[in-house]
């Protein structure tokens, strides 16, 4: 799969390259140059295949040329052990589980699929990279554990002190190994401006390998398609089209939703469901893209102004906003709404879900109700309740289980250096008390 920038397609890079660069030089984002049809025979008994047999073949699919199959089996292999189930809470109305990884939320895709693949080319080459990564939350706990132990490449996280759950902060800051975190006294802007300065600094590129793990990164975006068709497997027995309700903030997951209705999964329509940071809902009505600065909610994983994939897309698209618009929805919901149906849903089937799985589910029944369609719908959970257990408990006045691989966190001694906002003091620990 060869890629080119949304920015200037003459600028190619090969997979390799694009994974590694993360950005092209032109601050584009990668796209593939041309998106393959998954087999016409592998969709007509896909509902008997594993998820990892699934992943195999989209993979293989999407990589021709570059990975083998019998390299991508060994890739997902160690990427995952755990899966995508479907979970019914309604006759018409199914979830589909997205927290069973390690850092139990579903950027664990994402990251456990890009550590095998850097992994695989590192092999290959004898160079040792290092990871930069800002978090303001999940991505930092999945970075930490996707990379874990990984030979050859070692991670640096930088989080805003005070400003991350205990969960999440125990999840970055107790691995220890080939991962440091890093406990900046300020805010997630703040991180996020050493990170992008570091990647600009001749003298740290001349003494690591630097590499970015953010979502952008191809190699987060293309797994997250496998749980698409995973999810099309365990329906299709019920014989009806599916609609997607996919929790976004920045969009990387809606996107590779997109990419694999593209690729030929058969996906009757997405609803792109936020919380009231909704630059894309108002694009989706208006055809005009305004994004504003970002709100605080509850849902905070979304809490983006401005969406990266954004760009992205509309260009599954061809930049037409029509055609957009014929495949996704936008729904937007406020705190109070998210958190009353995180209590209808607990007191109608006991199920209880995340803020941001709350959103999807909002955005499925409006869409249901609009649309008056017969569908399967299928609305995307994104993290584990646990993870926002203060928030939970208190919506449904009740205490939740916390699962134990969360819960032994909590009594593990978090390690992490504190450091202030400033480029120089960053600088001075990389390359020398960080220094490998
Ligand atoms: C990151 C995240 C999202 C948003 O996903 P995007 O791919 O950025 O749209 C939603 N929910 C949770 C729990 C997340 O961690």
């Amino acid at each position: 799969m060869i890629f080119h920038s949304t920015k200037n397609a003459a600028l190619k890079a090969s997979l390799e390259e694009a994974i590694f660069n993360s950005l092209p030089p032109d601050n584009g984002l990668y796209m593939p140059e041309y998106i393959p049809k998954i087999s016409e025979d592998f969709l007509v008994d896909i509902e008997n295949r594993s998820f990892k047999e699934i992943a195999v073949e989209v993979a293989t699919t999407l990589f021709e040329g570059e990975i083998t199959r019998s390299e991508l089996e060994n890739i997902i292999e160690h990427a995952y052990d755990f899966e995508a189930p479907i979970v019914g809470i309604a006759p018409e109305d199914y979830v589909l589980e997205l927290f069973h990884g390690p850092s139990m939320a579903f950027k664990d895709f994402g990251a456990r699929f890009m550590a095998a693949v850097m992994s695989h080319f590192l092999l290959k080459s004898d160079r040792e990279i290092k990871i930069l990564v800002a978090t303001s939350g999940d991505t930092g706990g999945a970075v930490a554990q996707g990379f874990y132990q990984v030979p050859g490449i070692s991670v640096t996280i930088l989080y805003p002190s005070g400003k991350v759950s205990e969960i999440q902060e125990k999840q970055l800051t107790t691995l220890g190994h080939n991962v440091t975190a890093i406990e900046v006294n300020g805010t997630f802007d703040d991180c996020q401006k050493l990170v992008k300065e570091a990647f600009l600094d001749p003298e740290l590129r001349q003494h690591y390998n630097l590499a970015s793990a953010n979502s952008i990164n191809i190699a987060r975006l293309i797994p997250q398609s496998f749980y698409f068709f995973s999810a099309f497997a365990q329906l299709k027995k019920l014989g009806k089209s599916i609609v997607f309700s996919v929790p976004s903030g920045n969009f990387g997951n809606l996107s590779a939703g997109v990419l694999a209705f593209r690729m030929g999964l058969p996906v009757e329509h997405f609803v792109a469901s936020t919380n009231l940071n909704n630059a894309v809902p108002r694009y989706l009505t208006s055809g005009l893209y305004d994004p504003h600065p970002s709100i605080e909610t509850i849902s905070n994983a979304m809490d983006v102004g401005s969406p990266s994939n954004f760009v992205r897309l509309q260009r599954f698209f061809g930049d037409d906003w029509k055609l957009v618009t014929e495949k996704i929805s936008g729904a937007f919901f406020t705190d109070e709404e998210t958190q009353q149906a995180m209590r209808e849903v607990f007191e109608s089937t006991n199920y209880v879900m995340c803020p941001h799985t709350a959103v999807a589910y909002l955005g499925l029944q409006k869409y249901r109700k609009e649309s008056g369609a017969d569908f399967t719908g299928v609305f995307l959970s994104t993290a584990h309740p646990a993870k926002f257990i203060d928030l939970v408990e208190q919506t449904l006045g009740k205490s939740i289980e916390i699962p134990a691989r969360l819960e032994s966190l909590l009594h593990i001694e978090k390690v992490a250096v504190k450091m202030e906002p400033t480029f120089e003091d960053f600088k001075n620990l990389l390359l020398n008390e960080l220094a490998l």
